[in-house]
């Protein structure tokens, strides 16, 4: 095990979007204090529970340290050189029979977490020369990006709430609460939003859900789920026929406004009220005081993203934004200038290629990963026959994962570079572990990107490794060069020419003698110029977008079963923090979460277990009675599922829970985007089989009250 260096480290916490500043003080080799670092201008001390869980990752007695080779005789580690040639003649094996699109790729969300595998990756990708490409993006925020290519040129291009200036946040389908901001890093979520009400402005959130976000807001309304769209053009009707608009400063930057005025003509509030499930004057008010606020934002997230219609969701928050004067002001949706600047350094191509099996439109190189089993299993030219896997797992992320459980068993060969044999490596054929958390040198590539305020700071490593660890950009620089290609560029060596190159100006030692980041400042308003549009202007109705109108207008009301929700927890973060003992201290937290009266009407009580079933798949959990819910609408966390065999992650197989996405299909996306809906599922809910009733006074009131 690598050995933890004593002394005071200031690093930023990589294992989620907020990047926390943390304070790490070492004695003896073991961590004796880890707190918020107080100094970070970003995050100014804040911490969540989640940080402590950088300590159990380097400890972890499951975590791998050095290649897994799976044999007839079960797992056996191998040296690198070993391993190394293992993997490479699997691959090779499979481009000479087949050819290099054979081998695909999928990159899970942990990959943007950590600049080695980030920058690293690609060498590989290039030396195999595969064109198939897959990732967590079409299980999250590709919506976001489709808009932002679309309207401003560039897919990197992402608004991010002011949120510190602002006086009006209307949040949908979000709780930053637990997640402390999603394309919107903001440590400290809870004293941003304490200012934020401090200062007399309104926190508003929509959500089928009472969110711990919504349950300190001024004002929270359940909507039906998959209907956000519907309501936000509503909102655009009421500011459009009211002359509410003003696109402010960027007036002359911005067309489409008249065809805007078009497209919403027929989405009024009295017309969507009922699908959405807000009353006409609620979606009235909401709009006059969202256009009448001095600085007001709209953000939506997973709820937005992941439906079926999480394209026009995120198009609809950008026209919002824009058509009240909101766009790139300060308080309203700005963007960064980051010193590592990803719009600088990368060129945003339309779409062009088709997925072999279902002809689902690619984005950014990458086809929509709701397809990967369609591209497994069905023979024919272009088949996938080899898998290569970097920090994913995404027999639990992904649509439809028992199907794609059950296509890697088929592969010719699998490749995992991946700290920990779970749902998914389990079927590799050779896992090579990198060292991660407290071991890695990081510079946070993406996530200064997407933060409510400019700054930087590269974090050294707080531990030695043992000569039996690898870094990830060593793994694919080993692997890369031995399929032929020539030595590229450490990652390092990559960030310190980006930021030279940079709007910065700066280098990683420039950056090295501030310990606690270097503060660049709040957002500043940066169009026309940061725009990459031709001409840089605006485009409020891109046709590529606004086409999918008669997709929504066409959606008939559903059917009277449930709908399926996802929930974020702040002690978990997808699939990946499930084997860390301080997190998964409790009560099982893999529970469907359900209104009363949807719990009477069926006479199910608190606590039995309840099988959720789709035409996909059924799953079996406790049930919590919950009056957060809105009627018709359950909620169930997702990334959980940890009783699969030939799995080694003890703590997380304690309560494994069940996997969301047993219940999901790879059919079930929103087609404008590839994006995967993951959110709005109709599901029936019934005590497990085998379950005797359990007696409940709500239910037994409400029987009698019925037989009245
Ligand atoms: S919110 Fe928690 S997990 Fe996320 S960066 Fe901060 S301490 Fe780490």
């Amino acid at each position: 095990m690598s050995i933890l260096r004593d002394g005071t480290h200031f690093r930023a916490c990589n294992l989620c979007e907020a990047i926390c500043g943390l304070k790490i003080t070492i004695s003896g080799g073991r961590v004796t204090d880890l707190r918020g670092d107080s100094d970070d201008p970003l995050s100014r001390g804040a911490i969540c529970p989640k940080g402590t869980a950088l300590i159990d990752l380097h400890a972890d007695p499951d975590r791998l340290r050095s290649p897994h080779i799976r044999t007839q005789s079960g797992w056996q580690t191998r040296d690198w050189d070993d391993a190394f040639d293992i993997a490479v003649n699997g691959l090779r094996e499979v481009i000479a029979t087949y050819s290099p699109d054979a081998v695909a790729f999928y990159v899970g969300n942990p990959t943007v977490h950590n600049s080695g595998t980030l920058l690293g990756w690609s060498a590989l990708l290039r030396a195999i020369g595969t064109t198939q490409r897959y990732s967590a993006t079409s299980v999250d925020q590709l919506p976001h990006h489709v808009a932002a290519q679309a309207m401003l040129g560039h897919h990197f291009l992402l608004p991010i709430p002011d949120i510190d200036r602002t006086d009006f946040f209307f949040v949908l389908g979000a709780n930053p609460i637990a997640s402390n901001g999603s394309l919107m890093t903001a440590p400290g979520m809870r004293e941003r939003l304490r200012g934020l009400q401090t200062r007399g402005g309104r926190l508003v959130v929509i959500d089928p859900r009472r969110t711990e976000t919504a349950a300190i807001a001024d004002e929270h309304h359940f909507i039906t789920p998959g209907t956000d769209a519907l309501l936000l053009l509503a909102m655009l009707h009421v500011i459009l026929t009211e002359q509410l608009a003003d696109l402010g400063r960027l007036a002359d930057h911005t067309d489409g406004l008249e065809t805007l005025k078009h497209l919403v003509a027929d989405f009024s509030p009295h017309s969507v009220s009922a699908r959405c499930g807000i009353h006409a004057e609620h979606i009235v008010r909401l709009a006059r005081s969202f256009a009448g606020a001095n600085h007001a934002v709209a953000y939506g997230r997973m709820g937005l993203s992941t439906q079926a219609f999480g394209g026009l969701c995120q198009w609809l928050i950008i026209v919002l934004n824009s058509v009240t004067g909101n766009l790139d002001e300060p308080g309203g949706a700005m963007f960064t200038e980051p010193a590592f600047d990803l719009v600088r350094m990368s060129r945003s191509r339309p779409p062009v290629r088709r997925s072999r099996v279902r002809g689902l439109l690619e984005f950014d190189g990458e086809f929509p990963v709701a397809t990967l089993a369609d591209e497994i299993l069905t023979p024919g030219p272009g088949q996938i026959r080899a898998l290569i896997t970097i920090a994913g797992n995404p027999v639990l992320s992904t649509p439809n994962g028992t199907r794609l459980d059950e296509a890697l068993a088929t592969l010719d060969f699998m490749l995992s570079i991946d700290p920990y044999r779970n749902e998914t490596t389990r079927h590799a054929h050779v896992i090579l572990p990198p060292a991660v958390g407290l071991e890695t040198e990081h510079y946070d590539a993406v996530f200064h990107h997407f933060a409510v305020r400019n700054t930087a700071r590269i974090n050294d490593p707080v531990a030695i490794l043992d000569e039996d660890q690898r870094y990830d950009y060593q793994i694919f620089a080993a692997l890369s060069q031995r399929l032929g290609a020539s030595a590229s560029p450490t990652p390092m060596q990559r960030i310190d020419a980006a930021l030279a190159a940079g709007p910065r100006a700066t280098s990683l030692a420039e950056l090295r003698t501030h310990e606690h980041g270097v503060d660049y400042g709040p957002l500043r308003s940066v169009f026309p110029e940061r725009l990459c549009t031709e001409g840089k202007r605006i485009n409020l109705t891109p046709p590529a977008i606004t086409s999918d109108l008669s997709r929504l207008a066409s959606q008939h009301e559903q059917s009277d079963a449930l709908l399926l929700i996802g929930r974020r927890q702040l002690r978990s973060n997808n699939s990946w923090m499930h084997n860390t003992p301080r997190l998964m201290r409790g009560a099982d937290r893999c529970t469907i979460l359900m209104n009363p009266d949807d719990a009477a009407d069926r006479m199910l009580s608190e606590g039995e277990l309840v099988d959720i079933a789709t035409e996909n798949g059924c799953v079996t959990v406790p049930l919590e009675v919950s009056s957060d819910m809105k009627p018709g609408v359950v909620c169930l966390p997702h990334g959980f599922g940890h009783d699969r065999d030939g799995i080694q992650l003890s703590v997380a197989t304690e309560k494994p829970g069940a996997s969301y996405n047993d219940l999901t299909g790879g059919d079930t996306i929103d087609t404008l985007t590839g994006n995967a809906a993951l959110n709005g599922i109709p599901v029936r809910v019934t005590r497990a089989s085998g379950q005797p009733s359990v007696s409940n006074p709500a239910t037994d009131e409400r029987q009698h009250d019925l037989a009245r």
